[in-house]
């Protein structure tokens, strides 16, 4: 009888793309995706625990799976995998003896193993249905892990150190995802200009891999994820400006707005070193969207060094800003050495604040974008209008002839601090000026 599988994702863009490559490798084995748990043979719960937050979600997740396990009215295997799971994994056995099997992120191995399931491909497994849950877009990590310990954050104990994927390895899944119809690739890693970093030489390094997938037939667009600022060299830079199919979006987390809070959070550079790469950006391509993510309420975080964040926002002007209030995460720098000292009030009133500038900047920006028009990739329908993006990435919902996977021409004819709104530009209005 066909086995049947459910996975549960929770945290970033790589989560997503691991979850994506296990489901391609139990889809070899005949397995078949399920939406209900309790229809499964095997659940996965892919799991985040960056921020607190989330990993009650994967804690909550579990208890009410083994509720219904307990209940007896579904007989599953459940396997945990992602960043819940360290290098040790007793506590967690003994804080959750229904789980059958404990994986790192990326160790697809022992999962197939656990599952008796002889898989030699050395985890090297892509999608062989078309289209997959991200549609005509996909997420491939091109390097893993992460050196920078920075004192917050849990990603290097959980995650192991930066190891860049061979670039022939990266260059055949990215034409073997546009074979099947896919049409935006989105380079991943924490620190994605560190991609090469580790190789002899330090080559081929990010814009040589984007050089190497860019004149593959039928890929229109380019990403890449996450920018670290110090990693950010002019020949990356360079390399968005000159290779036409790479979008000029970036996605590069500043933290903090306060060069003494960027100290305490290591995070190996200054507020001016940040305004220098912005400024390298613009310089080079003045459309460019920036986004960035911004933490409040660390450790010891004073009202004047909060105030530096806010400056910095209005400053620099972001399209978007991703923001989180600071938990302290069990084994890292500050957790063992720093007083998590700002109440909680307090950090949901900063994060309230951020998040006020952030929608009048972004709301700024995007209006500046009424009656133009946008090249959008076609990524689904919702209540009767088309959905996509633009190159700089900003969500569009259209009117008019379009199908998945199309780009399109929209005229903007309305817009918010979140998306866009619009008509495919052969059917929209002329503009009355
Ligand atoms: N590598 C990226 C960078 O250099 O910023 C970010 C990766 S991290 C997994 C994603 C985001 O989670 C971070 O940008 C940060 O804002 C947030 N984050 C990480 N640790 C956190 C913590 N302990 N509390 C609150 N937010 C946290
Ligand atoms: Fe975490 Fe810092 Fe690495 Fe980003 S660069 S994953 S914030 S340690």
């Amino acid at each position: 009888m066909t086995k049947r599988y459910h996975i549960w994702t929770e945290g970033c863009q790589m989560n997503v793309a691991d979850s994506l490559k296990l489901a391609a490798g139990l889809d070899r084995f005949g397995w078949q995706a399920v939406d209900a748990p309790e229809t499964a043979d095997l659940v996965v719960l892919n799991t985040c625990v960056v921020r607190e937050s989330a990993e009650h979600r994967a804690v909550s997740h579990l208890g009410r799976l083994a509720a219904m396990k307990r209940k007896g009215n579904a007989d599953f295997r459940i396997v945990v995998m992602g960043c819940m799971v360290g290098p040790k994994d007793d506590e967690l056995r003994r804080r959750f003896p229904y789980v059958d099997h404990f994986a790192r992120p990326q160790a697809f191995d022992g999962i197939f193993e656990a599952l008796g399931l002889a898989d030699d491909s050395g985890g090297e497994f892509w999608p062989t249905a078309f289209p997959t849950p991200t549609g005509p877009t996909a997420y491939v990590p091109i390097i893993h892990g992460c050196d920078k310990f920075c004192t917050y954050c849990i990603v290097p104990y959980r995650r192991g150190r930066e190891q860049s994927r061979l670039l022939d390895e990266v260059v055949q899944e990215v034409a073997h995802l546009v074979h099947g119809g896919v049409r935006e690739v989105t380079l991943l890693g924490q620190t994605v200009e560190a991609y090469g970093l580790d190789f002899e030489d330090k080559r081929p390094d990010l814009g040589d891999l984007m050089a190497a997938i860019h004149d593959l037939p039928n890929l229109e667009r380019i990403r890449f994820l996450t920018s670290y600022p110090k990693d950010m060299t002019s020949k990356i830079v360079e390399a968005v400006r000159d290779l036409p199919k790479v979008t000029e979006f970036f996605n590069i987390p500043v933290q903090h707005g306060s060069d003494a809070v960027l100290q305490r959070m290591r995070r190996g550079y200054d507020t001016a070193l940040f305004h220098d790469r912005v400024n390298l950006i613009r310089s080079m391509m003045p459309e460019a969207s920036i986004t960035t993510d911004i933490i409040v309420g660390f450790c010891g975080e004073t009202e004047a060094e909060f105030d530096a964040t806010l400056r910095l926002l209005e400053e620099v002007r972001f399209d978007k800003v991703h923001v989180a209030a600071y938990s302290p995460r069990p084994g890292t720098i500050a957790a063992r050495r720093m007083q998590d000292d700002v109440p909680l009030e307090v950090k949901k009133q900063r994060l309230q604040a951020v998040e006020e500038v952030e929608e009048r900047i972004s709301s700024a920006l995007n209006a500046r974008l009424e009656g133009s028009d946008q090249e959008v990739l076609v990524e689904g329908r919702r209540d009767g209008r088309w959905f996509g993006r633009t190159r700089s990435n900003k969500l569009v919902h259209f009117a008019g002839e379009a199908a998945i996977g199309d780009v399109v021409t929209v005229r903007i004819e309305k817009t918010t601090a979140w998306s866009l709104q619009g008509t495919t530009a052969d059917e929209a209005l002329p503009l009355v000026l």
